[in-house]
């Protein structure tokens, strides 16, 4: 064989190399894309569950023991934003409405949307 058969079969074999390592690496992108996908979906539907959970029994007399710690969490942020809504209500000039939870200007006597009387 001549220098240059072996020259151009030495290229051809790194060349076919070198293209079955990109194939690879876009298949392993493409696996790891689709895993990332998956565990996002799996991730809304625990979130779904724990929302479902907390509505149906955050009202109970006893929290179950191995929840009560994120019941109190969940509880300490909603208590958060209850005052942050408060703050923003403040700035705004306007309030909530305790019938429909409406945004109303303050000093109205009566909510625009459901009727509810507007405590002052
Ligand atoms: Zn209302």
């Amino acid at each position: 064989m001549s220098f240059f058969d072996d020259l151009g079969k030495n290229i051809q074999s790194k060349s076919q190399a070198a293209s079955a390592m990109v194939k690879e690496k876009a298949d392993t992108l493409k696996i790891n894309n689709a895993i990332s996908a998956q565990k996002a979906r799996q991730k809304d539907v625990m979130t779904e569950i724990g929302k479902a959970y907390y509505e149906a029994h955050k009202d109970d007399e006893q929290i179950d023991e191995a929840f009560k710690e994120f019941f109190d969490q969940i509880k300490s942020y909603e208590d958060e934003i209850a005052n942050l809504n408060e703050q923003l209500a403040g700035l705004k000039k306007t309030t909530t409405c305790p019938g429909c939870g409406a945004e109303v200007d303050k000093g109205v006597a009566f909510c625009g949307k459901c009727g509810t009387k507007i405590e002052q």
